[in-house]
């Protein structure tokens, strides 16, 4: 895929180390329109559709954003209750139908796999916005150019990811591209929430070295970024179970302090609670820089498969 017009982005494992670097090269241009300091009309004419079928607030406006800010447009689906899904559309004829109004799709629904069955019948490119629990490739992409900034390089460092690893789809896309990188990586969660296995194999097979822990205050003494995530609640049966797990880690400052006050703290948000709000002010703390980058990556992505970057 090293030529991105027309291209679907569904998934980070199929995804090249060449094509990440054009990627993040791309975003890198694009951050002076991200960064409000210039302005541009490069995408003007081409519309974008967002679908979001499940909650969403920052994926949904960043991308927005990124197509307004490059002078497109947008038109856009927000919960299934108001689209013709409510009526028992299905998705492939959903994007039947859209691929007739717009130039490029961003699609968020709770069912694994969905983008990739939109993709097969569009004739215009679908980007994967999150599908379920499996993955959410522009969130890891946006993790990577994050990394990048904060530390200066993503080779050579320990990363742990902490929290629901099991359901978390950002973590799941991170892997796989963190997985291009000579890395080490602390997979933090409850024995119920572990990273699955498909994963780790894939990680194995990289020959990326990785532990699997249930301590935290471990993974951080030596990781160099602590990517936390929220437990997600919406992909559990049983809500005590829920419960039992929802406050399972919580980093504080206090934390950060005691082991590692140089660590980089990150999360796709939004967090619960399992930040505290005093970590807010500690310099590591990229949570808020991550959001803002979203827009420069997201801008890159809808620039290339539109032909335009
Ligand atoms: N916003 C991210 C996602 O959509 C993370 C999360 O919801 O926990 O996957």
């Amino acid at each position: 895929m090293s030529d991105f017009l027309g291209k679907d982005i569904l998934s980070t494992k199929g995804m090249g180390k060449v094509d990440l670097e054009k990627i993040m090269e791309t975003a890198d241009e694009f951050a002076v329109f991200a960064n409000k300091e210039k302005s541009s009309d490069l995408l003007k004419g081409k519309v974008l559709a967002s679908l979001f079928y499940e909650p969403s607030t920052r994926t949904r406006l960043s991308f927005e954003t990124a197509m307004q800010r490059l002078g497109g447009s947008v038109i856009t689906v927000s919960g299934a209750e108001g689209s013709s899904l409510a009526k028992g559309e299905t998705l492939r004829d959903t994007a039947r139908v859209i691929e007739n109004f717009a130039d490029v799709m961003a699609v968020r629904h709770s069912l694994q796999g969905s983008a990739d069955d939109m993709a097969e019948v569009a004739g215009i490119p679908v980007i994967n916005a999150g599908d379920g629990h499996g993955e959410h490739p522009t969130q890891a992409l946006l993790d990577i150019y994050t990394i990048n900034k904060e530390r200066g390089r993503v080779d050579g460092l320990t990363i742990a990811m902490v929290g629901d690893l099991k359901y978390g789809r950002t973590v799941h896309s991170l892997s796989y591209l963190l997985a291009h990188f000579g890395v080490k990586l602390i997979l933090v969660s409850p024995d119920q929430l572990k990273m699955p296995a498909e994963i780790t194999d894939f990680l194995a097979e990289k020959k990326i070295e990785f532990e699997v822990t249930e301590n935290m205050d471990d993974a951080v003494k030596h990781a160099h970024v602590c990517y936390m995530t929220r437990v997600q609640q919406e992909r559990f049966d049983d809500p005590a179970e829920y419960e039992r797990f929802k406050n399972f880690y919580v980093l504080t400052k206090e934390i950060i302090e005691k082991y590692n006050s140089k660590m980089t703290i990150m999360h796709p948000l939004p967090r619960i609670g399992e930040i505290s709000l005093n970590v807010d002010d500690l310099d590591g703390a990229a949570y808020f820089r991550q959001v803002k980058n979203g827009v420069a990556v997201r801008m890159a992505l809808l620039a290339m498969v539109l032909g335009k970057a």
